[in-house]
């Protein structure tokens, strides 16, 4: 492997399903990769046994590659670098512990959680940022046993020693941290398992990770992976942390702002290529002032060194603005299939008729959930008529033009082209005498139950003659039933 290849990796934790934010993360190593000719890997840090679900690392993987994200190492397709799943890389872990304790570089610590807790409280009692002040580093072999023969398991501590960590971070440039704000760190804890900070080094080292590209919020483990890849022997890769995705008031968007993850934009009818494209643009991480951009386009503009410097701000409403372009844009079976994979039992009985429906309504919808009752128009014999649509329809001029639509209707063979129903609409006006408002909206609300929806000439050209008969002396009862009231 040429020593200058781009490596990058996006390492979730499968302990709940997609954040947006990670989606995010993930989204801009795979732009870095598929921009540079780099590898893209995908390792899952799944060592909080507590909290790590093998049924969530299934989701994050469906909802990534439903994303459109693909990588080329991983822990289903496997690499060079494997295993690439944590709990299946306990060994390498023992082998660096065993260099950094033959190098004297750390100790057991034998506090309890409910030891350092108080010790944490007094140091906020006293005004002092909270660090681990080092009890357990200058036991004696004797205390150490002692403290074992009560049955006490030890973690082991990473040794800080005094001084300043440089990083120069490819977004926030230069960051200098004194390390006396740190204190001796946890890198194996009690039970055995190795902690964030020690195995995420081991493995990036290992799998030759050139750039970790991450969220702003590991910005200050940096400086402790830093004196780890300095203790191992390792040159530490390159750095980028990017700015967080924020709720509408400013802080990074979770459960209390509604949305948070993949998963709940797709069953709420988000294309994932409206997601990818929003979630990449959001910021200004991408140069230039497109706003919709095709995959290739989207790596082109991609820049890490931009990527999220600015705050990102997760707007809803501009996300289902962009949703609906793609939904305009997008092929109808592409439409149709992301339709499908919401799971719907209508799809599976008459797609091919379906297909022909999506190009007729997808113009007209922002969300995919809206495409079940636009379905239900071309359908349907029937159509459930809306309050507003009922109030138009008991107007005496209303029943008037759909008297006058009905009566034109009858006399036309085949009412199925544009020319067919312009002429219709012509006579309709010219009978009613009504145009305007006082014309379509009747029509429309006989023929489709709404005040808005698909292009009128869509529903005629793709309705028969008895259905739009029937829909009309339907509409007509409405108000007949209403004069009797
Ligand atoms: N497992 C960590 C997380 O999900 C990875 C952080 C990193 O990229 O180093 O936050």
């Amino acid at each position: 492997m040429p020593a200058n290849k781009i490596r990058v990796r996006f390492a979730p934790s499968p302990t709940g399903k997609l954040h947006v934010g990670n989606a995010r993360t993930a989204l801009f190593n795979w732009l870095h990769a598929r921009k540079t000719g780099g590898t893209f890997i995908l390792r899952i840090e799944d060592t909080d046994i507590s909290r790590s679900l093998r049924h969530y690392e299934t989701t994050l993987i469906d909802t990534l590659r439903w994303l459109g994200i693909d990588w080329d190492e991983g822990p289903d397709i496997g690499g060079p670098f494997g295993p690439y799943r944590q709990s299946e890389r306990i060994e390498s872990y023992r082998a660096y512990l065993k260099k950094l304790t033959d190098a004297g570089l750390v100790y057991p610590c034998y506090c309890t959680d409910e030891e350092l807790n108080a010790e944490r409280q007094q140091m906020l009692a006293r005004g002092i940022a909270p660090r681990y002040s080092g009890k357990c580093r200058s036991l004696t072999e004797a205390q150490r046993q002692r403290l074992e023969s009560e049955g006490r398991k030890p973690a082991i501590r990473f040794k800080v020693e005094r001084g300043m960590v440089r990083l120069n971070d490819l977004i926030h440039g230069p960051v200098n941290f004194n390390t006396n704000l740190i204190g001796d760190f946890i890198i194996v804890r009690s039970t055995g398992l190795p902690a964030y900070n020690f195995a995420v080094v081991v493995d990036d080292a290992l799998m030759k990770v050139s750039l970790v590209i991450r969220g702003e919020d590991h910005l200050s483990n940096t400086p402790r992976q830093i004196l780890l890849y300095e203790a191992l022997g390792f040159k530490p890769p390159q750095f980028a942390h990017h700015g967080l995705l924020l709720g509408a008031d400013r802080s990074k968007l979770s459960k209390r702002h509604g949305v948070t993850t993949v998963e709940q934009l797709k069953e709420q009818g988000f294309v994932p290529e409206a997601i990818t494209n929003y979630i990449a643009w959001i910021g200004g991480s991408l140069s230039g002032s497109q706003e919709i951009l095709s995959t290739s386009e989207m790596i082109g503009a991609f820049d890490v060194r931009k990527a999220g410097k600015n705050a990102a701000v997760f707007d809803l409403a501009k996300l289902k603005w962009m949703n609906a372009k793609y939904l305009k844009r997008l092929p109808p079976e592409t439409v149709l299939d992301h339709w499908l994979a919401l799971g719907t039992e209508r799809g599976l009985l008459d797609k091919k008729r379906l297909l022909q429906i999506v190009p007729l309504v997808k113009d007209n919808i922002e969300n995919l959930g809206q495409l079940e009752e636009l379905f239900d128009i071309f359908t349907e014999k029937n159509v459930a008529f809306s309050m507003e649509a009922e109030e138009v329809l008991r107007a005496d001029s209303s029943a008037k033009v759909l008297k006058v639509m009905a009566s034109a209707l009858q006399t036309l063979d085949a009412p199925r082209s544009k020319d067919a129903y312009n002429a219709l609409i012509k006579e309709v006006k010219r009978m009613s005498g009504y145009s305007g408002k006082k014309l379509f909206l009747p029509i429309r609300a006989a023929l489709t139950g709404e005040m808005a929806g698909p292009e009128l000439e869509k529903i005629f050209c793709n309705l028969d003659k008895d259905t739009l008969l029937h829909r009309i002396e339907r509409a007509l009862e409405l108000k007949d039933r209403s004069s009797d009231i």
